[in-house]
């Protein structure tokens, strides 16, 4: 299958997002500070939001709250600690939220509601309040820090963000507005559909498969026991504390192997395709269907790493509907069957009277629609192109 035309086509513009730990540093109290005083920003925006409810049976809207906030801040020490874009950027956070529930309150979103100032985790700040100082230095505020810096911070910075992990680390996390990339390096002229499943973790449609290792299920006993440990000891306890990191770093470790398998998963799959499809992720659905097994898999992680890498190579990560039906469609004449039981592995088209493998066929039908969706080969299915 050619696909050499792609090259003029598909030119990518993206945001790349870098992460740096910063050094640790006695002045990094004052970043925690000013997480925790984001904290009690946030509590207090969440109680007025409530209050004006309350009082006026309304929604109080965000730019009233924003200068609301920014007049309180004038007369409160510790809330200057926070810059005031960064207030702004918690105002707006929980507007968003707020916006989503009132869209998607029938499905059982919830409103943004109080949360632990211990366990408020960051501050965002857009255009101010910050400068990159060249090296390894960046200014937050009127001081200067240090990060690790693994590569360089090129393009413009869109938003910079300190978080804190729950073991009290800090990072940068940096969004910046990168200049265009070239668009598809040819390097292989091959197109795959993939399909996702619970013990395979991937069906690829040239017939091979990959299997997932479950890390999680591996490590079961390790976590148990440091939770056990954990439940054990009493509360406030600095020995409960130690417990506490031991159970986070158990957690730590389990997630830092499947992220190492998944870059190098991403790699080889991305060395030997030029386009990778796939349908788009239906979690909520999955988790129905699955149960909690799911978030060992970690689908939408192993994803945005895929596109990561097929970013870097100039390879294209295509995503098909997810309503599209992929299992019960026949990928050899285009039959599409009644539904599916999950428990029906192989079924035969009573159309052509192809025999039909579930995970495999999927993966076909996917690579199909993903192809007539950057146009090439058979557009069997015409489907809209969507997230790509
Ligand atoms: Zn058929």
């Amino acid at each position: 299958m050619s696909i050499d035309y792609l090259h003029d086509k598909w030119y990518h513009t993206y945001m790349k997002t870098l992460k740096f730990k910063l050094y640790s540093h006695k002045r990094n109290k004052y970043l925690k500070a000013s997480i925790n005083a984001a904290g009690v920003i946030y509590n207090h925006c969440i109680a007025l939001h409530k209050r004006y409810y309350r009082r006026w049976g309304k929604h109080l809207n965000c730019a009233k709250l924003q200068a609301h906030i920014a007049k309180l801040r004038k007369r409160k020490e510790f809330w200057q600690s926070v810059g005031s874009q960064a207030v702004q950027d918690i105002c707006q956070r929980i507007e968003k939220a707020y916006q989503l529930f009132f869209k998607h309150h029938k499905k059982g979103v919830r409103p943004p509601n109080f949360k632990k100032v211990k366990k408020y985790k960051s501050f965002t700040l857009k255009q101010a309040g910050y400068k990159f100082l060249g090296g390894n230095r960046v200014k937050i505020g009127s001081r200067v820090y240090q990060y690790w810096n693994s590569t360089e911070v090129e393009g413009k910075v869109k938003t910079l963000t300190i978080k804190r992990t729950p073991l009290g680390e800090l990072f940068l996390v940096v969004v910046v507005d990168s200049i265009d990339e070239p668009g598809i390096r040819l390097t292989t002229g091959k197109i795959a559909g993939f399909d996702f499943g619970l013990k395979t973790f991937l069906t690829c449609s040239d017939g091979t498969t990959i299997v997932s290792p479950q890390f999680f299920k591996q490590s079961l006993n390790v976590i148990k026991k440091a939770n056990r440990h954990h439940s054990q000891k009493l509360k406030g306890s600095s020995n409960r504390e130690r417990a506490r990191k031991n159970l986070v770093r158990a957690h730590e470790d389990i997630s830092n192997r499947r992220t190492d398998w998944f870059w190098k998963l991403a790699l080889s799959l991305t060395n030997r395709f030029d386009v990778l499809c796939f349908e788009t992720l239906n979690l909520k659905g999955m988790k129905r269907l699955w149960g909690r097994k799911i978030s060992d898999l970690a689908f939408q992680d192993f994803l945005n790493i895929l596109e990561w890498i097929a970013k870097k190579k100039g390879k294209l990560v295509v995503y098909i509907d997810q309503w599209y039906p992929s299992s019960k469609t026949c990928s050899c004449c285009g039959h599409v069957i009644d539904p599916l039981d999950l428990s029906v592995r192989e079924w035969r088209c009573p159309s052509c009277q192809s025999i039909n493998g579930r995970d495999d066929n999927a993966s076909k039908n996917i690579q199909s629609v993903g192809a007539s969706m950057v146009g090439l080969g058979n557009v069997r299915q015409a489907m809209p192109a969507i997230a790509v």
